[in-house]
This record gives C-alpha cells, sequence and structure tokens, in this order.
C-alpha cells in the first residue's frame, strides 16, 4: 500500500537526531515553557518573516487566541471561506462570533477574494483566510479590502508554513497568523502543538499571558486565559525539523511537478498555481466527477487516497439550520469531486510512478 504520508519514513531518516533531543529534554528536569519552546518562538518568527512568535497547545487553540486577543466576540462577524478543516470555523463560533463563508475559487480552492467586499457589514471585524493544501490567499488583495474596511486580518496558516505569496512567507501578512505542528501537517511535532506569529508586540504579549490562565506572574491572575501552552518536548523535536522544512518542502515541490508533467493530458483537473505564490503541497488535490469510484479502485490497487473536504463548513450538521439558504454553488460542487493522491516528501521514485499509472489506468476506463 503507498499511503498518504509517511511519518514513520520520516522520522527514520532523522532519527539520531530527534532521539537526541528528546534524551536531552527528559534529562533537562524542564518539561513546560523552556528554553527549547523560546528557541523555537524565535526560529519559526525568523522564518516566517515576523518580531515574535509564540507557541501554543494547537492549531485551533492558535486561532481561538488570536480572535479572543483582538476582542472578537459575540456579536461579531468574520469573514472566512467555507472550505477548510472545522477548526477555522469553530474557532470563531467558539469565541462567540459569527463565521461569514464566502464560496471558493474554482482553481485554488482558496477564498473567492472578489466576493468578500459584499459580505462586509457594520459587525464585520476580521477577515480569516485559509492557505488550504499549502498554497497562499492572494493575500495583498485581503490585505488591501481590511485596510480600506478597518478589518483585522488572522491567517489561517497550519497548512502553509514556508509557503508564500510575492516573495512573503505565510504568517508574514496577516495582524496574526495560526500554525499548527499536528503530525500530518508540513512541519508536524509527535502530538499536539501550534504558534502564533505576529509582528504587533501587543498581541504577542496578551497571547502569552491568556496562554496560561490570563497571568503574567504565576497564581496572580488579569484575566479569565487558557491553558494553552507548546509543550517542551514537541518543541525540541519541532526544532530539528525546521532544520529539514525547506528540503521538504522543496521535494513536495518536485513530486507535484513530476505529476503535473505525466498527468496533464488526462481528463482529470490537477492543482493550479497562483502567479507568484510558492505552493508547498501539503496535499497534491485532484478534481473528477466520479470521485467516489476513483478513491475506491484507487484504494484496491494500493495507493491510499483522502478526502479533504467532502462537506463544506456551512453545510456541517454542527451549523445545521444557520446557513441554509446560504447557497454557495463552487464549494458545494467541489467538495464532492476532489481527493488527495500520495505525496510525500520521503516517497520513492517507484512510487510516484506507482500512483501515476494506476491513475492513468483507472481514467482510461473509467465512465
Ligand atoms: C490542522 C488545521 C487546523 C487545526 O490545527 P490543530 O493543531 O489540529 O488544532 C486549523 N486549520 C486548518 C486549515 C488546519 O489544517
Amino acid at each position: 500500500m503507498i499511503p498518504l504520508l509517511d511519518l514513520k519514513a520520516q522520522y527514520d531518516s532523522i532519527k539520531d537526531e530527534i532521539n537526541e533531543a528528546v534524551l536531552g529534554v527528559l534529562d533537562s528536569g524542564i518539561y513546560i515553557n523552556g528554553p527549547n519552546v523560546k528557541a523555537l518562538e524565535e526560529e519559526v518568527a525568523r522564518y516566517c518573516g515576523t518580531n515574535f512568535a509564540v507557541g501554543v497547545a494547537n492549531g485551533t487553540d492558535a486561532l481561538v487566541l488570536s480572535l479572543d486577543v483582538y476582542g472578537i466576540g459575540a456579536g461579531d462577524e468574520v469573514i472566512t471561506t467555507s472550505y477548510s478543516f472545522f477548526a477555522t470555523a469553530e474557532a470563531i463560533s467558539r469565541v462567540g462570533a459569527t463565521p461569514v463563508f464566502v464560496d471558493i475559487d474554482e482553481d485554488t480552492y482558496n477564498i473567492d477574494v472578489s466576493q468578500i467586499e459584499s459580505k462586509i457589514t457594520e459587525r464585520t471585524k476580521a477577515i480569516l483566510p485559509v492557505h488550504l493544501y499549502g498554497q497562499l490567499v492572494l493575500m495583498d488583495k485581503i490585505m488591501d479590502i481590511a485596510k480600506r474596511n478597518n478589518l483585522i486580518v488572522i491567517e489561517d496558516a497550519c497548512q502553509a508554513i514556508g509557503g508564500s505569496y510575492k516573495g512573503k512567507r505565510a504568517g508574514a501578512w496577516g495582524h496574526a497568523a495560526c500554525f499548527s505542528f499536528f503530525p500530518t501537517k508540513n512541519l508536524g511535532g509527535y502530538g499536539d502543538g501550534g504558534m502564533i506569529t505576529t509582528d504587533d508586540e501587543d498581541f504577542a504579549e496578551w497571547v502569552k499571558i491568556l496562554r496560561v490562565h490570563g497571568s503574567r506572574r504565576k497564581y496572580f491572575n488579569e484575566v479569565i486565559g487558557y491553558n494553552s501552552r507548546l509543550d517542551e518536548m514537541q518543541a525540541a523535536i519541532l526544532r530539528v525539523k525546521l532544520k529539514h522544512l525547506n528540503t521538504w518542502n522543496e521535494k513536495r515541490r518536485e513530486i507535484a511537478e513530476q505529476y503535473n508533467n505525466k498527468l496533464k493530458s488526462l481528463d482529470i483537473k490537477l492543482p493550479v498555481e497562483t502567479p507568484g505564490a510558492k505552493h508547498i503541497y501539503h496535499l497534491y488535490i485532484v478534481r473528477h466527477s466520479a470521485r467516489s469510484d476513483m478513491v475506491a479502485q484507487l484504494k484496491e490497487q494500493g495507493i491510499a487516497c483522502g478526502v479533504y473536504y467532502p462537506v463544506s463548513l456551512h453545510m456541517q450538521d454542527a451549523y445545521k439550520g444557520v446557513y441554509d439558504d446560504g447557497h454557495l454553488p463552487v464549494v458545494e460542487q467541489v467538495s464532492n469531486e476532489t481527493f488527495a493522491i500520495p505525496l510525500y516528501p520521503e516517497m520513492t521514485d517507484k512510487q510516484i510512478m506507482d500512483v501515476v499509472n494506476q491513475l492513468i489506468n483507472l481514467i482510461k476506463n473509467i465512465r
């Protein structure tokens, strides 16, 4: 079976470095908010091109804390895409605000920027764009809309660490940006983890206060906060992996290019790169109307596929009755047709060719 992702193969390739880092933390006796967390925060800030980065427990908390610190809550509206992992919408609802969903672009599956302004009301406080699958949203346009309408921009960059647009990396565009270190992300730990990047010093300071129960000084609590810290052990692991991230992302791009070249004449929609964007292929997504047959048949041939995501956010049961009249035609169609094929840096040439050949065979014979 060719898996969608092979985390064990990646571990094997950096085993000695990882083991040394983990044992170092065990030996140090410091397990929460130690030197590795601080060092990783500095390294991620430098990597993304921001002044600050603050570690938190996971990507979802990164979103929740960012919204909370910017004072977004009950009565406020946040404009976002309807095509993402549920956490994007969940975070907005969790702070008491209302997600306002926008349809997506047919080619990139990212938010359709041209539809954002028509959704702005006097309640709109923020835009929350998602760099889906590793490709950045048209952030110059988003920042322009935000500036003209006095809105906060929080990037959901959970799938896009190392990706860039017009030479500027994910995380460096918005007022704040959120990252996840869930194991399957391009930079993943061996457990949960998250990070917020920003140039806003006051904001960074408040995230640091909120992540430890609203306290600057232990046992003196200024506000109601959270328990949302990045583990020292995960930080040590992530520092090792961050050094390899560019190599891994380049490898992903190389494999994507091979797929693009070998599959381009087939009757299947391939990923489309935005001019000026460096897509880092967190997922390689193809689109075909016979998705369920194709996914089932590929699986039979030993090729794992994944569906990201089968249901658009405004159609989820959690929002039943809320957006029933909010028809978003593109995302509703696309979510029935897209699927991911295996792409990860440790793939062998043989595995790549197997995926290509099986897909070619299948498309010739389907329908
Ligand atoms: C993974 C992910 C999240 C949530 O991150 P967790 O670390 O799992 O909480 C949020 N948004 C997007 C787009 C993601 O891919």
